[in-house]
């Protein structure tokens, strides 16, 4: 089985920051207000993400780390099984591929421990915490040399965890995020801090996007809310004359999970066409909710491909809408 999950961790896992997606995933799966993530040389030595989430009962700890053990599917999720093609991956290819410890409570439970590295799981032994979990990553990829020198250098991963985490970060306005360096040691390096913000959906998501994207960004952009078929697309996109330079900007999320995805990006550029040059890009947060049947996230599981059953729709909400946004706004 080590073998199997080394290769799927290959899909999973591609580098320090898709183990950092995952395991905030989880946290934010088990309900957590606050998620802190510590990283050290890039994520390469180090990733540490700590939750005040439900816990995983000491006798189910085992079962985390076995492949395609998910407590996220029971019978009601048959129709949109295709949907969680990838449930169940992420624990035991971590384990495969690195050194994972998980420690967690539950409740009105005593804290338990378990630890797996290069595939080899240990027994669950007692340990102490308050209700949460901290999953700890050391040394990924150190049971798999070829694809060591697949990652880049320390500042490049860091850089891309500290994106993962922004955009995860925008996705779930409520929670309080906090990314700290410690590569070397001692108290690390805060590189990012968000408290949870409060207020309605936009409220709390304009207040997010301030902290991410800076001031500038939010008071500059307008309020999005459509919804066509079925499709909901909301979010803040900013005024053609806000402009990050040649930086880019462009924050999509379906279902509440960042993605990449060049159909939505396309839309983006085709809402915006009118004001577009070479270093002048739409910059925008844009949040797409659907019902599971309507889209594939897991076309990839690290590559936040998605792919909708009918991409005119999205496509066509996401033109209408920015267009109509910004002709409001009198461009
Ligand atoms: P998946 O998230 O697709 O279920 P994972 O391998 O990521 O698969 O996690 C396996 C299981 O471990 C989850 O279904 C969940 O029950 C448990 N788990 C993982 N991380 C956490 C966490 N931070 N808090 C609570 N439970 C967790
Ligand atoms: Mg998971």
């Amino acid at each position: 089985e080590t073998a199997i999950n080394r290769i799927a961790a290959g899909e999973v896992v591609e580098r320090p920051a898709s183990a950092v997606k995952e395991l905030v995933e989880n946290a934010l799966d088990a309900g957590a207000s606050r998620i802190s993530i510590d990283v050290a040389d890039g994520g390469k030595t180090l990733i540490r993400v700590t939750d005040d989430g439900c816990g995983i009962a000491a006798e189910d700890l085992p079962l985390a780390l076995s492949r395609h053990a998910t407590s996220k599917i029971d019978g009601s999720d048959l129709l949109n099984i295709h949907t969680f093609g990838f449930r169940g991956e992420a624990l035991p290819s971590l384990g495969a591929v690195g050194r994972l410890t998980i420690t967690s409570r539950i409740a009105g439970a005593e804290a338990a421990q378990i630890r797996v590295a290069g595939g080899r799981i240990e027994p669950v032994k007692p340990a102490a915490l308050r209700t949460g979990t901290v999953v700890e990553l050391r040394d990924l990829f150190f049971a798999t040399p070829a694809r060591l020198k697949f990652m880049r250098t320390d500042r490049a991963e860091a850089q891309a965890i500290s994106d993962m985490v922004k955009r995860l970060a925008m996705a779930e306005p409520s929670v309080s995020f906090l990314l700290r360096d410690v590569s070397g040691g001692g108290e690390g390096r805060v590189s990012f801090r968000s408290d949870g913000e409060t207020g309605d959906l936009f409220d709390a998501l304009h207040a997010r996007l301030a902290r991410v994207l800076g001031r500038d960004f939010a008071e500059n952009a307008l309020r999005i809310d459509a919804t066509r078929e079925g499709i909901r697309l909301f979010g803040y996109a900013a005024l053609p004359t806000y402009s990050r330079g040649a930086a880019v900007a462009q924050y999509l999320f379906v279902n509440g999970r960042p993605v990449r995805d060049k159909m939505l990006t396309g839309a983006l550029r085709a809402a915006y066409f009118d004001f577009l040059s070479r270093d002048r890009h739409p910059a925008a947060a844009l949040f797409i909710d659907c019902p599971p049947v309507l889209v594939d996230v897991n076309v990839h599981p690290a590559k936040s491909e998605v792919r909708f059953r009918d991409p005119g729709v999205a496509r066509g909400l996401i033109v209408s809408s920015l267009r109509h946004a910004l002709a409001e706004a009198g461009h």
